[in-house]
């Protein structure tokens, strides 16, 4: 084989490799951002909640156990976003986990959307208000094992409790 072919076929074999589109699989676990039904500037979100509420439902905090309005409540209604009235919870679903903040072992059916926040510095699954996305607390498997299994772990902040009718 001359030289004068011999480098062509090289370089076309060059080409091909090079022309390749790399496939990068994305992390299954990795969120894109998501729009939500309800978008406000930060500062909007400042003007219409309180300094506790923004910290939490903003800036993902969290209240100090046993402190919220709602870790030892037990009466049947329902409770919504403190953000945007979004139902979230059941009180059906709401348990005792001595855990110092209200704790749920599943939320109503899509109101709800998983996030995952490293603000510790490992994996954590955070519960986020599908309709303003507004931060609710995190998500275990330590919950009770004869339901889900699952402990929402909800700051109370978050919530507004709306009593069934017949309780007002
Ligand atoms: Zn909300």
């Amino acid at each position: 084989m001359s030289k004068k072919i011999f480098i062509p076929i090289i370089l076309s074999i060059c080409y091909c490799c090079n022309s390749q589109k790399k496939t990068i699989n994305k992390p299954s676990n990795i969120i894109e951002k998501t729009q939500f039904k309800i978008e406000k500037s930060e500062e909007q979100w400042k003007k219409d909640l309180t300094a506790m509420e923004f910290y939490i439902l903003r800036q993902a905090g969290t209240e100090r156990a046993f402190s919220g309005k709602y870790d030892k409540h037990f009466k049947p209604g329902l409770y919504v976003c403190s953000a945007c009235d979004n139902p979230l919870y059941d009180s059906k679903f709401k348990y005792d986990s001595k855990s110092g903040w209200p704790s749920f072992d599943r939320g109503i059916n899509n109101n709800i959307i998983l996030d995952i926040d490293y603000n510790l510095g490992y994996p954590r699954t955070e519960l986020k208000c599908k309709s303003c996305g507004g931060h609710l607390g995190h998500l275990f498997n330590d919950g009770p094992k004869n339901t889900t299994g699952n402990r929402h772990c909800v700051n109370s902040v978050a919530l507004k409790f709306i009593p069934k009718k017949n309780e007002l």
